[in-house]
């Protein structure tokens, strides 16, 4: 993903699929092959009833691999293949905004500090981490830091997700680093 007049513009990225390698670049496993239960032996039975492993009405199977009385799927023989229903086929899927920014856009973002020394931290900063970027408890470390070395900590290690620092695409026009009495957090903020 890029940014292109302060806008955030999805680019394609290799689609998942290329990782199994159980399966050929744009495809997935349609049906795994069966093994023998070792339960049962195969035979589908134990004692006089049926094999909870393999033969039980409500198991783990499913459409495409169905219930077989004296075996069990395979998960490491691929039987049969469908193409990717992601890429199908493509290789390549749209970005979404949980993927990251890089850092380059990151750290090109203007970031000051405000130091509010008698500020408790807010239940979001400690708990969730909701909506800020950086996020750190230090029970006060950072009053000795310059605010130069409080903005290279948050550009060393910030939140990459590209949703963090856009709204309706458009990136934030700044980050806000915000102290309180127990750590500071950086929040994006735009124009009104
Ligand atoms: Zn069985
Ligand atoms: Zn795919």
């Amino acid at each position: 993903m890029r940014i292109e007049n302060n806008v955030l513009v999805l680019e394609e990225k290799d689609c998942g699929c290329i990782k199994d390698d159980r399966t050929p670049p744009g495809t997935r496993v349609r049906r795994f092959g069966y093994k023998k239960c070792t339960k049962c032996k195969g035979t589908g039975m134990r004692g006089s009833g049926r094999c909870r492993e393999c033969n039980a009405r409500d198991g783990y199977f499913s459409a495409t691999n169905p219930r077989k009385a004296g075996y069990v799927p395979d998960y490491s023989v691929v039987e049969e293949i469908q193409p990717c229903d992601a890429c199908h086929g493509k290789l390549v899927v749209l970005e979404n905004r949980t993927d990251n920014l890089s850092l380059d856009i990151i750290r090109a973002i203007p970031m000051r500090v405000e130091r509010m020394p008698n500020r408790e931290i807010t239940f979001n900063e400690s708990y969730l981490g909701f909506g800020t970027v950086y996020s750190v408890v230090d029970y006060g470390r950072h009053k000795d830091l310059s605010d130069e070395e409080i903005i290279a900590e948050v550009k060393a290690s910030p939140n990459k997700q590209a949703c963090n620092y856009v709204l309706r695409d458009l990136l934030c026009d700044e980050i806000v680093i915000v102290s309180s009495n127990q750590g500071f957090s950086a929040w994006p903020k735009w124009a009104e």
